[in-house]
Protein backbone atom coordinates (compact mmCIF):
# COMPACT_ATOMS: atom_id res chain seq x y z
CA UNK A 1 0.00 0.00 0.00
CA UNK A 2 1.24 3.63 -0.70
CA UNK A 3 0.79 6.78 0.99
CA UNK A 4 -1.96 7.55 -1.32
CA UNK A 5 -3.93 4.45 -0.67
CA UNK A 6 -6.55 6.11 1.54
CA UNK A 7 -9.75 8.24 1.85
CA UNK A 8 -8.71 12.23 2.26
CA UNK A 9 -11.75 14.14 4.41
CA UNK A 10 -11.31 17.59 4.74
CA UNK A 11 -13.48 19.02 7.91
CA UNK A 12 -13.32 16.97 10.92
CA UNK A 13 -17.13 18.08 11.96
CA UNK A 14 -20.09 15.78 13.23
CA UNK A 15 -19.98 14.69 10.01
CA UNK A 16 -16.87 14.58 8.90
CA UNK A 17 -15.78 12.60 11.90
CA UNK A 18 -18.77 9.75 12.47
CA UNK A 19 -18.03 9.18 8.20
CA UNK A 20 -14.27 8.76 9.28
CA UNK A 21 -14.95 6.45 11.83
CA UNK A 22 -17.31 4.46 9.48
CA UNK A 23 -14.89 3.69 7.05
CA UNK A 24 -11.35 2.93 9.40
CA UNK A 25 -13.51 0.48 10.90
CA UNK A 26 -14.49 -1.22 7.34
CA UNK A 27 -10.74 -1.19 6.98
CA UNK A 28 -9.94 1.70 4.93
CA UNK A 29 -7.18 3.93 5.94
CA UNK A 30 -8.07 7.53 6.44
CA UNK A 31 -5.91 10.98 6.53
CA UNK A 32 -8.64 13.28 7.72
CA UNK A 33 -7.72 17.16 7.88
CA UNK A 34 -9.79 20.74 9.81
CA UNK A 35 -8.37 24.13 9.55
CA UNK A 36 -9.28 24.79 13.43
CA UNK A 37 -6.87 23.47 16.00
CA UNK A 38 -10.02 22.39 18.39
CA UNK A 39 -13.09 20.88 17.98
CA UNK A 40 -15.66 24.63 19.26
CA UNK A 41 -17.68 24.09 21.74
CA UNK A 42 -20.01 26.51 20.01
CA UNK A 43 -23.21 26.44 20.62
CA UNK A 44 -24.98 24.40 17.23
CA UNK A 45 -26.57 20.98 17.07
CA UNK A 46 -28.13 19.83 20.44
CA UNK A 47 -30.07 16.15 19.56
CA UNK A 48 -29.62 13.01 18.07
CA UNK A 49 -32.61 11.85 16.61
CA UNK A 50 -33.71 8.09 17.05
CA UNK A 51 -32.79 7.71 14.01
CA UNK A 52 -29.13 8.86 14.09
CA UNK A 53 -28.70 6.71 16.86
CA UNK A 54 -29.89 3.63 15.23
CA UNK A 55 -27.61 4.36 12.27
CA UNK A 56 -24.59 4.96 14.54
CA UNK A 57 -25.02 1.94 16.59
CA UNK A 58 -22.72 -0.11 14.04
CA UNK A 59 -19.58 2.75 14.90
CA UNK A 60 -20.00 1.51 18.65
CA UNK A 61 -20.51 5.31 19.51
CA UNK A 62 -24.35 4.36 21.47
CA UNK A 63 -22.98 3.39 24.96
CA UNK A 64 -20.68 6.71 25.20
CA UNK A 65 -23.43 8.97 23.14
CA UNK A 66 -26.11 7.22 26.19
CA UNK A 67 -23.88 7.60 28.81
CA UNK A 68 -23.62 11.51 28.65
CA UNK A 69 -26.73 12.36 26.49
CA UNK A 70 -30.45 13.25 28.05
CA UNK A 71 -33.19 11.10 26.89
CA UNK A 72 -35.88 13.04 25.16
CA UNK A 73 -38.98 11.00 23.98
CA UNK A 74 -41.21 14.45 24.40
CA UNK A 75 -41.39 17.51 22.37
CA UNK A 76 -43.87 20.38 22.63
CA UNK A 77 -45.43 22.85 20.16
CA UNK A 78 -46.60 25.89 22.06
CA UNK A 79 -48.27 29.36 21.51
CA UNK A 80 -47.51 31.70 23.35
CA UNK A 81 -49.90 34.44 22.23
CA UNK A 82 -52.58 31.87 24.15
CA UNK A 83 -50.21 30.68 26.46
CA UNK A 84 -50.83 27.15 25.53
CA UNK A 85 -49.58 23.83 24.69
CA UNK A 86 -50.92 23.17 21.49
CA UNK A 87 -49.02 19.93 21.00
CA UNK A 88 -47.23 17.45 22.60
CA UNK A 89 -45.11 14.64 20.42
CA UNK A 90 -44.05 11.45 22.11
CA UNK A 91 -41.08 9.08 20.38
CA UNK A 92 -42.49 5.79 22.28
CA UNK A 93 -45.65 6.43 20.30
CA UNK A 94 -43.54 5.17 17.39
CA UNK A 95 -41.62 2.70 19.65
CA UNK A 96 -42.06 -0.66 17.45
CA UNK A 97 -39.77 0.65 14.79
CA UNK A 98 -37.51 2.68 17.29
CA UNK A 99 -34.58 0.85 19.16
CA UNK A 100 -33.90 4.25 21.02
CA UNK A 101 -37.75 5.73 21.09
CA UNK A 102 -36.21 9.29 21.94
CA UNK A 103 -34.20 12.20 20.73
CA UNK A 104 -30.53 12.48 23.14
CA UNK A 105 -30.08 15.45 23.79
CA UNK A 106 -26.41 16.13 23.75
CA UNK A 107 -23.71 18.85 22.66
CA UNK A 108 -22.91 18.28 19.31
CA UNK A 109 -18.92 18.93 20.62
CA UNK A 110 -19.57 16.00 22.02
CA UNK A 111 -20.93 13.29 19.95
CA UNK A 112 -17.57 14.30 17.66
CA UNK A 113 -15.44 13.89 20.84
CA UNK A 114 -17.12 10.82 20.86
CA UNK A 115 -16.73 9.78 16.99
CA UNK A 116 -13.03 11.21 17.86
CA UNK A 117 -11.78 9.05 20.54
CA UNK A 118 -12.75 5.80 19.10
CA UNK A 119 -11.68 6.85 15.37
CA UNK A 120 -7.84 7.53 17.29
CA UNK A 121 -7.53 4.00 18.62
CA UNK A 122 -7.88 2.22 14.68
CA UNK A 123 -4.89 1.48 12.64
CA UNK A 124 -4.64 4.01 9.55
CA UNK A 125 -6.98 7.09 10.60
CA UNK A 126 -4.52 10.03 10.78
CA UNK A 127 -6.03 13.42 11.93
CA UNK A 128 -4.36 16.55 10.95
CA UNK A 129 -5.51 19.46 13.03
CA UNK A 130 -4.36 23.36 11.55
CA UNK A 131 -4.95 22.37 8.24
CA UNK A 132 -7.07 24.40 5.89
CA UNK A 133 -7.88 22.50 2.19
CA UNK A 134 -7.01 25.22 -0.14
CA UNK A 135 -6.79 23.39 -3.60
CA UNK A 136 -7.55 19.85 -4.90
CA UNK A 137 -7.03 18.59 -8.45
CA UNK A 138 -8.40 15.32 -9.31
CA UNK A 139 -7.81 12.38 -12.63
CA UNK A 140 -8.68 9.16 -13.05
CA UNK A 141 -6.71 7.40 -10.34
CA UNK A 142 -7.07 9.64 -7.56
CA UNK A 143 -7.04 13.17 -6.21
CA UNK A 144 -4.70 15.45 -5.16
CA UNK A 145 -5.56 18.32 -2.30
CA UNK A 146 -3.26 21.07 -0.85
CA UNK A 147 -3.59 22.08 2.46
CA UNK A 148 -2.07 25.31 4.40
CA UNK A 149 -0.60 25.18 7.69
CA UNK A 150 -1.33 28.80 9.92
CA UNK A 151 2.54 29.81 8.93
CA UNK A 152 1.33 29.55 5.67
CA UNK A 153 3.19 26.33 4.88
CA UNK A 154 1.45 24.10 2.11
CA UNK A 155 2.22 20.18 1.60
CA UNK A 156 -0.39 17.96 -0.96
CA UNK A 157 -1.76 14.97 -0.26
CA UNK A 158 -3.06 12.31 -2.46
CA UNK A 159 -6.11 9.85 -1.55
CA UNK A 160 -7.79 7.83 -4.25
CA UNK A 161 -11.47 9.35 -2.59
CA UNK A 162 -11.79 12.99 -0.95
CA UNK A 163 -15.10 13.80 1.19
CA UNK A 164 -15.81 17.46 1.68
CA UNK A 165 -17.31 17.79 5.14
CA UNK A 166 -15.86 20.93 5.24
CA UNK A 167 -19.24 22.72 6.50
CA UNK A 168 -21.62 25.42 4.42
CA UNK A 169 -18.57 27.72 3.10
CA UNK A 170 -17.24 24.42 1.90
CA UNK A 171 -14.12 25.06 -0.09
CA UNK A 172 -14.22 21.66 -1.76
CA UNK A 173 -17.97 22.29 -3.12
CA UNK A 174 -16.82 25.88 -4.42
CA UNK A 175 -13.79 24.39 -6.18
CA UNK A 176 -15.63 21.77 -7.93
CA UNK A 177 -18.05 24.53 -9.20
CA UNK A 178 -20.99 22.84 -8.07
CA UNK A 179 -23.90 25.41 -7.56
CA UNK A 180 -25.51 25.85 -3.75
CA UNK A 181 -28.39 27.75 -4.95
CA UNK A 182 -31.46 28.59 -2.14
CA UNK A 183 -31.92 31.54 -0.10
CA UNK A 184 -31.09 33.38 3.27
CA UNK A 185 -33.34 34.17 5.67
CA UNK A 186 -34.04 37.89 6.17
CA UNK A 187 -33.74 37.58 10.00
CA UNK A 188 -30.97 36.73 11.79
CA UNK A 189 -31.03 34.19 14.43
CA UNK A 190 -29.64 34.66 18.05
CA UNK A 191 -28.80 31.55 20.69
CA UNK A 192 -28.19 31.97 23.90
CA UNK A 193 -28.20 29.74 26.88
CA UNK A 194 -29.08 30.34 30.92
CA UNK A 195 -28.89 27.80 33.91
CA UNK A 196 -32.38 28.76 34.60
CA UNK A 197 -34.96 25.92 34.61
CA UNK A 198 -38.35 25.84 32.50
CA UNK A 199 -38.99 22.53 32.95
CA UNK A 200 -39.58 23.52 36.56
CA UNK A 201 -40.46 26.69 36.02
CA UNK A 202 -43.35 26.52 33.03
CA UNK A 203 -43.60 22.56 32.53
CA UNK A 204 -41.52 22.94 29.08
CA UNK A 205 -39.73 19.64 27.61
CA UNK A 206 -36.53 19.20 26.48
CA UNK A 207 -37.12 20.40 23.07
CA UNK A 208 -39.92 23.13 22.57
CA UNK A 209 -41.27 25.03 19.67
CA UNK A 210 -42.66 28.08 20.85
CA UNK A 211 -44.68 30.19 18.13
CA UNK A 212 -45.38 34.27 18.57
CA UNK A 213 -46.11 36.25 15.53
CA UNK A 214 -43.05 38.23 16.00
CA UNK A 215 -41.22 36.85 18.77
CA UNK A 216 -41.44 33.34 18.04
CA UNK A 217 -38.72 30.86 19.83
CA UNK A 218 -36.99 27.37 20.21
CA UNK A 219 -36.19 26.45 23.79
CA UNK A 220 -33.70 23.33 24.19
CA UNK A 221 -32.55 21.43 27.24
CA UNK A 222 -28.79 20.21 26.92
CA UNK A 223 -26.39 18.44 29.65
CA UNK A 224 -23.77 20.91 29.89
CA UNK A 225 -20.26 21.02 30.23
CA UNK A 226 -20.58 19.42 34.11
CA UNK A 227 -23.97 17.34 33.18
CA UNK A 228 -25.35 20.38 35.30
CA UNK A 229 -28.19 20.93 32.70
CA UNK A 230 -28.25 24.50 30.60
CA UNK A 231 -31.01 25.46 28.57
CA UNK A 232 -30.70 27.22 25.48
CA UNK A 233 -32.85 29.51 23.29
CA UNK A 234 -33.26 30.27 19.90
CA UNK A 235 -34.93 34.05 19.04
CA UNK A 236 -35.13 35.96 15.81
CA UNK A 237 -33.53 39.05 15.44
CA UNK A 238 -35.02 41.33 12.63
CA UNK A 239 -34.05 44.00 10.57
CA UNK A 240 -30.72 46.27 11.14
CA UNK A 241 -30.78 46.46 14.82
CA UNK A 242 -26.81 46.82 15.77
CA UNK A 243 -25.35 43.18 16.55
CA UNK A 244 -24.66 45.14 20.18
CA UNK A 245 -28.37 45.83 20.56
CA UNK A 246 -29.53 42.01 19.98
CA UNK A 247 -26.98 40.66 22.22
CA UNK A 248 -27.42 43.04 24.86
CA UNK A 249 -28.05 41.68 28.26
CA UNK A 250 -31.25 43.87 27.76
CA UNK A 251 -32.73 42.68 25.11
CA UNK A 252 -32.19 38.90 25.67
CA UNK A 253 -33.31 39.36 28.70
CA UNK A 254 -37.05 40.73 27.64
CA UNK A 255 -36.80 37.77 24.95
CA UNK A 256 -36.87 35.58 27.81
CA UNK A 257 -39.17 37.88 29.95
CA UNK A 258 -41.47 36.97 27.23
CA UNK A 259 -40.86 33.20 27.36
CA UNK A 260 -41.51 33.19 31.42
CA UNK A 261 -41.53 36.24 33.30
CA UNK A 262 -38.74 35.63 36.03
CA UNK A 263 -37.24 38.36 38.56
CA UNK A 264 -34.06 38.65 38.90
CA UNK A 265 -32.70 38.43 35.49
CA UNK A 266 -31.76 35.37 33.82
CA UNK A 267 -28.24 34.53 34.18
CA UNK A 268 -27.21 34.27 30.87
CA UNK A 269 -23.95 31.96 29.86
CA UNK A 270 -23.11 31.94 26.57
CA UNK A 271 -24.59 34.24 23.46
CA UNK A 272 -24.38 34.16 19.69
CA UNK A 273 -25.75 35.56 16.84
CA UNK A 274 -26.08 34.35 13.11
CA UNK A 275 -27.21 33.92 9.37
CA UNK A 276 -29.59 31.31 8.54
CA UNK A 277 -29.58 29.81 5.18
CA UNK A 278 -31.70 27.08 3.07
CA UNK A 279 -29.76 25.75 0.19
CA UNK A 280 -28.85 22.29 -1.50
CA UNK A 281 -25.49 21.53 -3.37
CA UNK A 282 -26.39 21.25 -6.92
CA UNK A 283 -24.82 17.34 -7.24
CA UNK A 284 -23.54 16.12 -4.29
CA UNK A 285 -20.70 14.32 -6.38
CA UNK A 286 -18.04 15.03 -8.96
CA UNK A 287 -15.79 12.36 -10.05
CA UNK A 288 -14.05 11.07 -7.09
CA UNK A 289 -15.17 13.49 -4.82
CA UNK A 290 -18.25 13.56 -2.44
CA UNK A 291 -19.82 16.40 -0.28
CA UNK A 292 -21.47 15.28 2.86
CA UNK A 293 -23.21 17.45 5.63
CA UNK A 294 -23.69 21.12 5.55
CA UNK A 295 -20.91 21.16 2.45
CA UNK A 296 -23.75 19.76 0.45
CA UNK A 297 -27.10 21.01 2.33
CA UNK A 298 -27.83 23.77 4.88
CA UNK A 299 -31.11 24.79 6.59
CA UNK A 300 -32.49 26.53 9.92
CA UNK A 301 -32.34 24.33 12.99
CA UNK A 302 -35.99 24.26 13.65
CA UNK A 303 -36.61 20.16 13.71
CA UNK A 304 -32.56 19.41 14.36
CA UNK A 305 -32.10 18.27 11.31
CA UNK A 306 -29.07 19.67 10.05
CA UNK A 307 -26.55 17.61 11.74
CA UNK A 308 -28.82 14.49 11.90
CA UNK A 309 -28.69 14.10 8.08
CA UNK A 310 -25.33 15.35 7.35
CA UNK A 311 -24.82 11.81 9.40
CA UNK A 312 -27.32 10.42 7.73
CA UNK A 313 -25.12 11.44 4.46
CA UNK A 314 -21.75 10.70 5.40
CA UNK A 315 -22.68 7.03 6.31
CA UNK A 316 -24.27 6.50 3.50
CA UNK A 317 -21.42 7.38 1.31
CA UNK A 318 -18.90 5.41 3.55
CA UNK A 319 -20.61 2.43 2.66
CA UNK A 320 -20.49 3.41 -1.11
CA UNK A 321 -16.75 4.23 -0.93
CA UNK A 322 -15.95 0.75 0.95
CA UNK A 323 -18.32 -0.78 -1.93
CA UNK A 324 -15.80 1.59 -4.51
CA UNK A 325 -12.31 0.57 -2.68
CA UNK A 326 -12.91 -3.18 -2.72
CA UNK A 327 -14.54 -3.23 -5.91
CA UNK A 328 -13.93 -0.13 -8.04
CA UNK A 329 -17.00 1.00 -10.52
CA UNK A 330 -17.17 4.31 -8.21
CA UNK A 331 -18.74 6.49 -10.66
CA UNK A 332 -22.26 4.30 -10.56
CA UNK A 333 -21.89 4.40 -6.65
CA UNK A 334 -21.32 7.82 -6.35
CA UNK A 335 -24.26 8.38 -8.46
CA UNK A 336 -26.69 5.94 -6.49
CA UNK A 337 -24.54 8.44 -3.02
CA UNK A 338 -26.64 11.48 -5.15
CA UNK A 339 -29.42 10.25 -6.06
CA UNK A 340 -30.18 8.39 -2.41
CA UNK A 341 -29.27 11.77 -0.44
CA UNK A 342 -30.10 14.74 -2.52
CA UNK A 343 -34.13 14.53 -3.00
CA UNK A 344 -34.27 14.00 0.79
CA UNK A 345 -32.65 17.21 1.74
CA UNK A 346 -34.86 18.67 -0.72
CA UNK A 347 -37.90 16.95 0.77
CA UNK A 348 -37.30 16.26 4.42
CA UNK A 349 -34.49 18.64 5.48
CA UNK A 350 -35.66 21.95 3.69
CA UNK A 351 -39.46 21.47 3.28
CA UNK A 352 -39.88 20.39 7.13
CA UNK A 353 -37.54 22.82 8.77
CA UNK A 354 -39.21 25.34 6.35
CA UNK A 355 -42.36 24.74 7.68
CA UNK A 356 -41.43 24.57 11.26
CA UNK A 357 -40.43 27.97 10.54
CA UNK A 358 -43.45 29.15 8.87
CA UNK A 359 -45.96 27.62 11.75
CA UNK A 360 -43.86 29.11 14.46
CA UNK A 361 -43.61 32.94 12.99
CA UNK A 362 -47.18 33.30 11.04
CA UNK A 363 -48.30 36.58 11.63
CA UNK A 364 -51.90 36.43 9.47
CA UNK A 365 -54.11 35.22 12.71
CA UNK A 366 -56.37 33.30 10.90
CA UNK A 367 -53.41 30.99 9.10
CA UNK A 368 -51.53 31.11 12.18
CA UNK A 369 -54.65 29.21 13.90
CA UNK A 370 -55.15 27.06 10.72
CA UNK A 371 -51.54 25.96 11.44
CA UNK A 372 -51.74 25.21 14.99
CA UNK A 373 -55.02 23.33 14.91
CA UNK A 374 -53.19 21.35 12.16
CA UNK A 375 -50.86 20.21 14.78
CA UNK A 376 -53.21 19.75 17.60
CA UNK A 377 -55.02 17.44 14.74
CA UNK A 378 -52.01 15.30 14.27
CA UNK A 379 -51.57 14.86 17.72
CA UNK A 380 -54.87 13.69 18.53
CA UNK A 381 -55.00 11.57 15.25
CA UNK A 382 -53.45 7.88 15.84
CA UNK A 383 -52.62 7.69 11.67
CA UNK A 384 -51.26 11.21 11.60
CA UNK A 385 -49.61 11.29 14.87
CA UNK A 386 -47.78 8.04 13.29
CA UNK A 387 -46.77 10.05 10.10
CA UNK A 388 -45.55 12.90 11.90
CA UNK A 389 -43.35 11.09 13.76
CA UNK A 390 -41.80 9.24 11.43
CA UNK A 391 -40.60 12.18 9.46
CA UNK A 392 -39.36 14.13 12.26
CA UNK A 393 -37.26 11.45 13.20
CA UNK A 394 -36.23 11.07 10.10
CA UNK A 395 -36.40 7.38 10.24
CA UNK A 396 -39.19 7.59 6.82
CA UNK A 397 -36.44 9.96 5.01
CA UNK A 398 -33.61 7.02 5.34
CA UNK A 399 -35.83 4.46 4.75
CA UNK A 400 -37.26 5.87 1.67
CA UNK A 401 -33.25 6.78 0.48
CA UNK A 402 -32.39 3.03 1.19
CA UNK A 403 -34.85 2.00 -1.18
CA UNK A 404 -33.65 4.49 -3.82
CA UNK A 405 -31.96 2.26 -6.62
C1 LIG B 1 -27.52 27.28 16.48
C2 LIG B 1 -27.52 26.01 15.74
C3 LIG B 1 -28.28 24.96 16.23
C4 LIG B 1 -28.32 23.77 15.53
N1 LIG B 1 -29.05 22.74 16.03
C5 LIG B 1 -29.09 21.55 15.38
C6 LIG B 1 -29.77 20.40 15.95
O1 LIG B 1 -30.34 20.45 17.05
N2 LIG B 1 -29.76 19.25 15.23
C7 LIG B 1 -29.11 19.16 14.03
O2 LIG B 1 -29.14 18.08 13.43
N3 LIG B 1 -28.42 20.20 13.50
C8 LIG B 1 -28.39 21.39 14.15
N4 LIG B 1 -27.66 22.43 13.65
C9 LIG B 1 -26.91 22.26 12.39
C10 LIG B 1 -25.57 21.57 12.64
O3 LIG B 1 -24.81 22.29 13.58
C11 LIG B 1 -24.83 21.45 11.33
O4 LIG B 1 -25.68 20.87 10.38
C12 LIG B 1 -23.56 20.58 11.53
O5 LIG B 1 -22.58 21.27 12.24
C13 LIG B 1 -23.00 20.15 10.17
O6 LIG B 1 -21.87 19.37 10.41
P1 LIG B 1 -20.70 19.29 9.32
O7 LIG B 1 -19.71 18.34 9.89
O8 LIG B 1 -21.29 19.06 8.00
O9 LIG B 1 -20.12 20.78 9.25
P2 LIG B 1 -19.43 21.64 10.38
O10 LIG B 1 -19.94 21.29 11.73
O11 LIG B 1 -19.53 23.05 9.93
O12 LIG B 1 -17.91 21.17 10.34
C14 LIG B 1 -17.07 21.52 9.26
C15 LIG B 1 -15.63 21.34 9.71
O13 LIG B 1 -14.81 21.62 8.59
C16 LIG B 1 -13.74 22.45 8.97
N5 LIG B 1 -13.34 23.20 7.77
C17 LIG B 1 -14.00 24.18 7.15
N6 LIG B 1 -13.34 24.56 6.03
C18 LIG B 1 -12.23 23.77 5.96
C19 LIG B 1 -11.16 23.67 5.03
N7 LIG B 1 -11.08 24.46 3.94
N8 LIG B 1 -10.19 22.76 5.27
C20 LIG B 1 -10.25 21.94 6.36
N9 LIG B 1 -11.23 22.01 7.27
C21 LIG B 1 -12.22 22.90 7.07
C22 LIG B 1 -14.28 23.29 10.10
O14 LIG B 1 -13.23 23.76 10.94
C23 LIG B 1 -15.22 22.31 10.80
O15 LIG B 1 -14.55 21.60 11.82
C24 LIG B 1 -27.59 23.64 14.31
C25 LIG B 1 -26.83 24.69 13.83
C26 LIG B 1 -26.79 25.85 14.52
C27 LIG B 1 -25.94 26.96 13.99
Amino acid sequence: MTDSDCVLIAGAGPVGMTTALALSKAGIPVKMFDALAEIPADHRASTLHPSTLMLVEELDMTPELLRQGIESPLFQWRDRTTDRIVAEFDYRDISDVLTYPYALQLEQHKTIEIARDIALSIDGFELYRERELTDLIQNDDGVEITVQAPDGSRETHRGRFLIGADGGRSVVRKSLDIDFPGFTWPERFIIVSTYYDFEEAAGYRYRNYVAHPEQWCAMIKVPGEHSEGIWRALFPAFGDAPDEHVLSDEWIQARFAECYPYDPPYDLVHRNLYSVHQRVAASFAKGRVALAGDAAHVNNPLGGMGMNSGIHDGLNLAKKLEEAWHGGGHEALLARYDRQRRPMAEKYVQAQSIANKRTLQENDPEARERRLKELADTRNDKVLNRAYLLRASLVQMVQEADAIE
